[in-house]
């Protein structure tokens, strides 16, 4: 649990963005361990000078947790290596337990690893410290989180990632005109450019990794799409449509259930 807070904390300080670092730190006070039981229980590791109510439990999930959660468990594909792999959800925020589940073995760079918890960790404060006040419906907060994630990215990569994406424009429009019903944008494999990415965000070095990867890509592909012709207020509200048709239509049943 340790190694993810400190990536999430020097990620957020090297970004200087001030939202991923409130986040942090919001994470840094509240974590406590936890404990995968059967059917989203928790066992948890009690940390003195955190009580129970203000805790967000953080769950990395690992092999033997694949072994004895029951087979119908939701959480259970999580601690699978091989199958959190390419997925397109590796972590998840569950409400009712105030539990950040992680996918603990998976093989992603300490940046990647970093983006999830600050990702997981703006829904935990949403729910936890806005309460009635968190944007709404759902879709909002995913968005929120998803810009934040993108915020991070271009300022890692600089002049030279958004020259990138800027490149990319062309594509990712023709992509949405051309889209039958929902538009969800894909790099083209001419289009890649694990060489400048390697250096400007993180070094990718497997085809897992270089596939997760690819998916900040291509958010951040669309989102810079939509700043560039409607603006960095506009974009929230073309980023929101892209994020709400795209999450709605992958998002597992118990996810979306009583989310508003
Ligand atoms: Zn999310």
């Amino acid at each position: 649990m340790n190694q993810w807070l400190e990536a999430a904390t020097q990620l957020a300080r090297q970004s200087g963005d001030a939202e991923a670092k409130q986040l942090a730190t919001f994470l840094q006070e509240r974590a406590v361990l936890g404990l995968p039981r059967a059917y989203n229980d928790l066992a948890y590791v009690p940390r003195a000078d955190v009580n129970a109510a203000q805790a967000v439990y953080i769950v990395p999930m690992i092999s033997i947790d694949y072994l004895t959660l029951p087979t119908d468990d939701y959480w259970r594909d999580f601690a699978s290596p091989s199958s959190s792999v390419g997925r397109s959800v590796l972590a998840e925020f569950y409400v009712p337990t105030h539990a950040i589940y992680l996918p603990g073995e998976w093989p992603g760079a300490e940046i990647q690893s970093a983006l999830l918890l600050l990702h997981e960790g703006q829904h935990a404060y949403d729910h936890m410290v806005r309460g009635a006040h968190m944007p709404k419906p759902f879709w909002r907060r995913e968005r929120n989180a998803q810009l934040m994630e993108l915020r991070i990215l271009k300022t890692l990569g600089g002049e030279e990632f958004a020259t990138y994406l800027d490149r990319l424009i062309p594509e990712v429009e023709r992509q949405q005109d051309t889209a039958a019903s929902i538009f969800t944008f894909t790099l083209p494999h001419q289009l890649r450019d694990d060489v400048l990415l390697d250096r400007i965000l993180w070094p990718a070095a497997t085809m897992p990794e270089q596939r997760d990867r690819q998916v900040d890509i291509e958010r951040s592909a669309v989102a810079h799409y939509f700043e560039r012709r409607y603006g960095s207020q506009g974009v929230r509200t073309y980023y929101g449509r892209y994020v709400r048709e795209n999450y709605i239509a992958n998002a597992h049943p118990q996810h979306l259930a009583g989310l508003e």
